[in-house]
């Protein structure tokens, strides 16, 4: 559980208009000792702290560097989303009205410019109505765009600059120039009286939505996190002193008796303990089928009662049912960020420096080199130069898509823990699959007996075999006791009880010694098999697997179990296959059974024979021979390999998601989950390469258009109010884009 336990806390942060923001906010508080890893989502604006660090500190070393930040508790996940949800429509609003005034005063001016109105200050007339403008342009500087002001100003102070820097540096440096043409246009030459307002109050619009269309589209990323909130109810039905009473959810304890009604939801976690019903767990595990549940059977939050009216017992409540352990865990991964989304930090971190020297160098040529009036050439270019260099759009790319795609992934069942594991499973190219519980059932039942010492009866051998069995957890000890308890035999109590993992089991029983295991452990105690190593070869070719008992170092008997092979694991292996993945079957059963199985379901590689604690050497194995390997396996001998492993996937087997060594969790048995996780994977590395490439273009064609570079060949110059329509198309491209993702069905 070192994990979900580990401390997490989580602060939204205001003020970071800018992409390059996040990697100065990490850099910050990364540097607090006592933080082991900060990350910010930008598109969220949020920040997920690992480590033993007060809130306090943490907010004061963010407030130092000119943002402010909030906590956020964990205790209620609906409480915080309504809170977003308020909080973005606030801002949103806010946005709106401040684009709506910018461009009231942008739209007039342009529309008379292109009507051919004179754009200059030359006669005492024109320049007292441009004055007036002038100053109506400073208070909608005021009113709409004071946060670009403020962020620049707060990130000057500390010696940095970011997106705000450039926004104001390019809508001042228009005004300022407008300014100076209608109050000393003696210090210009004729032709360069040429006023810029209509730039200033334009950009400061456009600007405004572009912010505002990413409020909107943030609040559409984050639908899959919303709907397993609103999975979980708020009352539930509880059986108190033999009076049935709603009661809010908050108030159910640990071993309350709950009652769920056919078509309700179920409240909390728990075992049935009277009726019988189907449940309804898609909206969990992405399994559409509902299943049968009866007295003994758990049953988990969330999930929808079909049929019948059920009492259950509470076993989990609050934050540990596996709904809330499921939230966490897509809340935590889409706000990590997997490592091609870093290079995108470090990259808008030096952007905004280097635009600056790119905007004051284009002047410069402007100046020197340029056509009349040099001056007004010079302001324009450097103001274009400005606003389309924002690397807004940068910032967004990745955290947008990583949100979508997680959420995707949870739809089918698939629990992505962070945002590498994400990026790595898209490359897989080998994927080594766990036989027993992960292409079968993982439900074994003896199938065959087989005496070879004619003193012992098949139910003396069943007792002897299930006595020694019930003190192991093994699958196959399952098998065996389950089977001697279905024909009623008493289990004896053994001594000096041995499990050899990998191997079997050993016991003493009415001072006679067991040992019950497979052919190797035999061999290491030297029990003659003689022609019934034959016969256990049979039932193996027919993948079962056969286990010898011996007593007093005499071979007794061989027991033979076969564990059914899931319905789909044929398809979804094809699936496997048919993305070019080399699939390898890893086992520690015998060869032939392992071989026989592999046959089965079209897997052509086996390890076979591997002793848990050599299963990770395979995994080893492979990636040196330079694949990148993902394992999957039930999650409990198989926690080394899965910890090793590229990517490592664990079976969650319904509803039991405290998987820890795996980096993706299969919330269903199925196999489609590894071809489903795979296939999102792709499909979101894509969509951030997309979005990072139109972001790259956007800026890399962007900037030397701006600059002028086209002027000399084809008289083309940008206009500022270009750039900032640019600019938020750019922003709403990405968005946009990574909201496609949402349509993408993994088959
Ligand atoms: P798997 O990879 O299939 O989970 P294990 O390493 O757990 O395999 O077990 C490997 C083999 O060791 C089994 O196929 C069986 O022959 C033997 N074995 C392990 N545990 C037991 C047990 N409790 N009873 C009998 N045989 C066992
Ligand atoms: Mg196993």
């Amino acid at each position: 559980m070192s994990k979900l336990t580990e401390s997490t806390q989580e602060l939204i942060i205001e003020g970071a208009g800018c992409a390059s923001c996040v990697g100065k906010i990490e850099t910050v508080l990364n540097n607090i000792s006592g933080v082991e890893n900060a990350q910010m989502n930008f598109a969220l604006r949020m920040v997920s702290i690992t480590g033993d660090v007060n809130a306090k500190v943490l907010i004061n070393a963010i407030e130092s560097i000119g943002y402010n930040a909030k906590s956020v508790s964990e205790s209620s996940d609906n409480e915080l989303i309504d809170e977003k949800e308020i909080a973005d429509q606030k801002y949103y609003n806010s946005l709106i009205k401040q684009m709506w005034m910018a461009l009231g005063l942008g739209i007039p001016l342009i529309v008379y410019g292109l009507a051919g109105g004179a754009m200059t200050a030359d006669t005492s007339l024109a320049r007292t109505v441009w004055l007036f403008i002038g100053v109506l342009c400073a208070a909608i500087m005021y009113f709409s765009g004071k946060h670009f002001y403020l962020g620049a100003w707060k990130s000057l102070v500390n010696h940095s600059a970011n997106m705000d820097t450039l926004i104001a540096l390019g809508t001042g440096t228009a005004w300022l120039y407008s300014m100076v043409v209608v109050l000393f246009p003696m210090v210009l030459p004729e032709m360069a009286r040429h006023v810029y307002f209509e730039a200033t109050a334009m950009i400061i619009g456009l600007i405004n939505l572009g912010l505002a269309l990413e409020v909107k589209a943030r609040g559409k990323t984050s639908e899959a996190i919303k709907r397993l909130i609103g999975l979980q109810v708020k009352t539930a039905r509880v059986v108190r002193d033999n009076k049935e009473l709603d009661i809010a959810i908050e108030q159910v304890l640990l071993d309350d008796i709950v009652r769920v009604r056919p078509g309700e939801k179920v409240p909390v976690d728990g075992v049935v303990i009277q009726g019988n019903t189907a449940i309804d767990e898609s909206m969990l595990t992405g399994e559409p089928m509902p299943i049968e549940k009866g007295k003994g059977d758990e049953i988990v939050a969330g999930t929808l009662n079909k049929s019948g009216s059920i009492l259950f017992q509470a076993t989990r409540i609050g934050k540990d049912t596996a709904i809330a352990h499921i939230i966490n865990m897509v809340k935590k991964a889409q706000n990590s960020k997997p490592s091609i989304g870093r290079l995108a930090d470090v990259i808008s971190a030096y952007f905004v420096p280097v635009v600056m020297i790119i905007a004051i160098l284009s002047a410069l040529v402007w100046f020197n080199f340029g056509p009349d009036p040099v001056i007004a050439y010079a302001v324009v270019s450097a103001t274009t130069v400005l606003i389309i260099a924002c690397p807004c759009a940068l910032g967004l790319a990745t955290p947008m898509s990583v949100m979508v795609g997680v959420g995707k992934a949870a739809e089918s069942g698939v629990l992505i823990r962070h945002g590498e594991a994400l990026q790595t499973a898209s490359k897989i190219t080998a994927m080594i699959l766990d036989k027993t519980g992960t292409i079968t059932e993982g439900k074994p039942s003896v199938t065959d007996i087989i005496i070879a010492d004619r003193n012992y009866s098949e139910q003396q051998i069943l007792t002897l075999a299930g006595s020694i069995e019930s003190n192991s957890e093994h699958p196959l000890a399952q098998a065996i006791v389950d089977s001697a308890l279905a024909k009623n035999l008493v289990l004896e109590n053994t001594s000096e009880f041995n499990a050899i993992a990998g191997y079997g089991v050993q016991a003493k029983l009415n001072n006679q010694q067991l040992i019950f295991g497979n052919q190797k452990l035999m061999l290491k105690n030297a029990i003659a098999l003689n022609d019934f190593v034959a016969r256990a070869q049979q039932l193996a070719d027919s993948a079962k697997t056969p286990m010898y008992l011996a007593i007093d170092n005499k071979l007794v008997a061989i027991i033979a179990v076969s564990d059914p092979i899931k319905a789909d694991s044929v398809a979804a292996i094809k699936r496997l296959q048919a993305k070019d993945i080399r699939v390898v079957m890893l086992t520690g059963d015998n060869r032939a059974t392992a071989n026989a199985v592999a046959q089965q379901v079209g897997i052509k590689e086996v390890f076979a024979e591997v002793l848990p604690e050599e299963k990770s050497n395979k995994v080893a194995e492979l990636q040196a021979q330079g694949e990148i390997v993902g394992m999957t396996g039930d999650g409990i001998n198989d926690a080394p390999a899965l910890a090793l492993a590229n990517v490592g996937f664990a079976i969650g087997t319904g509803t039991d998601v405290a998987i820890e060594s795996a980096d993706i969790t299969l919330m269903r048995g199925s196999l489609h989950g590894l071809a489903d996780a795979i296939a999102v994977s792709k499909a979101t590395l894509a969509n951030i390469k997309q979005n990072l490439f139109g972001a790259f273009i956007y800026n890399v064609a962007g900037i030397p258009v701006a600059a002028g570079i086209l002027y000399p060949f084809f008289g083309l110059m940008l206009n500022p109010v270009v750039a900032g329509a640019a600019m938020a198309f750019s922003s709403l491209t990405v968005v946009s884009n990574a909201n496609r993702l949402r349509l993408f069905k993994p088959q």
